[in-house]
């Protein structure tokens, strides 16, 4: 029947469980709840797209291990600078665009999720007992396992804030400098960020490889120009040596590192960070018939799960969790949740009127990426190539290596409309 704006609603309600509170599934919770309410959805980019006409009543639970959701890009700062660390994690009950009854909020960790009978198992961090959430349909968007100090390894917001006090304390002692192991995105990024928190402090990073970036499908000029920048914000890169022993030295006062290069070399330092792990789907509570051989979700261009699972039409998997082309980014993954939300919507509509959906089908992502750089960002499309430039940081990360940027293009600071 119509309400006062005029919109129909359908007669019956979903439940919607998005696992992972990060880009992704507040991406796609987010949309999905625009929609529902009849209107376009937030990410929308068609200026004559058309608000939908029906209102579908909605419950959509967010599990998340966090209490909050955390800036990941910028963990590189805010793991060693205290001030920006607090502004990077916002517990979820302090979201302005989730204060809404259509959202509701677990503090947990999927353990199973079955799809036949569609019920996920959660075990409850409040209550450390094991619960079960009944749903329609299953958004999987928990990304990968990353170990310290590639991301924190804190769950509650105040242990953060800890953890980062403790690194930060770690980084400031660390009178012979610091190494930072790997020479990946990651750690070339942790490598330029301390640099400039810290310019007295000596910064070195090691690579394995002769070339920055080897496991990346990126152009050699891309990995030039950012080996150029790292050495004028006067990082030293040490390339083609692959760190062989690392051993403890009592200096007396306080713990010295001796590193052992694949050549003889060795050179001392106060701290040694890696950032040479593997990171790790967190896929463990889906059947082995919905993953790839690497523990990614399948998933077809509309997103929904393309494994020998039942009921696969029911389950959308985005973010980094899902097998699909190009280099694991933020923007992709937001871009996953607003197309999983759309194609939802489609699937509920379709389930109460009887009309056929219309789904949002991904094309294939190109390797893209952007790096911050310090004062600079590198960038690489197939477009334009590789450019570089401070101005370039500006527009790619801010000032506030993309915090703002990706907080207001989710619009978490706008409460819902009554
Ligand atoms: C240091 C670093 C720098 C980066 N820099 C950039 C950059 O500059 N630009 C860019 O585009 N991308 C960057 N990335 C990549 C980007 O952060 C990821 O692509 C993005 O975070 C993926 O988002 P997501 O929503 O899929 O997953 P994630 O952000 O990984 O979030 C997954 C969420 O799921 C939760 N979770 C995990 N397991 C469970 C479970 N079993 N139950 C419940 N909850 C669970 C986690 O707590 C987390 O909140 C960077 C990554 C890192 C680590």
């Amino acid at each position: 029947m119509p309400s006062n704006d005029g919109v129909l609603a359908v007669a019956r309600s979903f439940r919607v469980l998005v696992i992972g509170g990060s880009y992704g599934g507040l991406a796609a919770a987010l949309n999905l709840s625009d929609l529902a309410r009849g209107r376009v959805c937030r990410f929308e980019s068609n200026p004559d797209a058309k608000p939908p006409q029906y209102r579908i009543p909605l419950q959509i639970t967010v599990v998340d291990e966090r209490d909050g959701y955390f800036h990941l890009i910028g963990a590189p700062k805010s793991l060693a600078c205290e001030k920006y660390a607090s502004d990077t994690w916002t517990r979820f009950k302090d979201i302005p665009a989730l204060r809404s009854p259509d959202f509701n909020f677990i503090q947990g960790s999927v353990s199973k999720v079955d799809c036949g009978s569609k019920i996920a198992h959660i075990l409850d961090t409040e209550t450390q007992e094991n619960r079960t959430e009944k749903y329609d349909y299953l958004i999987a968007g928990s990304g990968l396992r990353r170990v310290f100090p590639v991301a924190p390894q804190s769950f509650r917001r105040a242990d953060f804030l800890e953890e980062a006090k403790k690194h930060v304390e770690n980084v400031r002692n660390a009178t012979e400098g610091i190494v930072v192991v790997g020479g990946g995105a990651v750690g070339i990024e942790m490598a330029a960020e301390l640099k400039i928190l810290y310019p007295e402090q000596k910064i070195t990073l090691i690579h394995s490889r002769s070339r920055l970036l080897s496991s990346e499908d990126l152009p050699d000029d891309f990995a030039e120009r950012a080996l150029e920048i790292l050495r004028e914000e006067n990082v030293e890169v040490i390339l083609g040596q692959r760190v062989v022993d690392t051993t403890a030295v009592d200096s007396g006062k306080e713990r010295i590192w001796r590193l052992t290069l694949a050549d003889g070399q060795q050179l001392t330092t106060g701290l040694v960070l890696s950032a040479i792990s593997r990171s790790v789907p967190t896929s463990t509570y889906l059947s082995p018939e919905a993953l790839n051989e690497e523990g990614l979700i399948k998933i077809r261009p509309s997103l929904q799960f393309s494994g020998d699972v039942p009921n696969a039409e029911h389950h959308f998997a985005i973010g980094d969790l899902a097998a699909w082309s190009g280099i694991k980014r933020c923007g992709g993954a937001m871009h996953m949740g607003q197309y999983a939300a759309q194609n939802i919507h489609q699937h509920m509509l379709a389930e109460c009127t009887g009309e056929k959906p219309e789904f949002k089908n991904l094309n294939a992502f190109p390797a893209m990426i952007g790096l911050a750089l310090g004062k600079k960002c590198a960038v690489y499309s197939p477009d334009e190539g590789t450019r570089a430039s401070e101005d370039l940081m500006d527009v790619m990360f801010g000032k506030d290596m993309g915090s703002s940027i990706c907080w207001n293009y989710m619009r978490l600071g706008h409460p819902p409309p009554a």
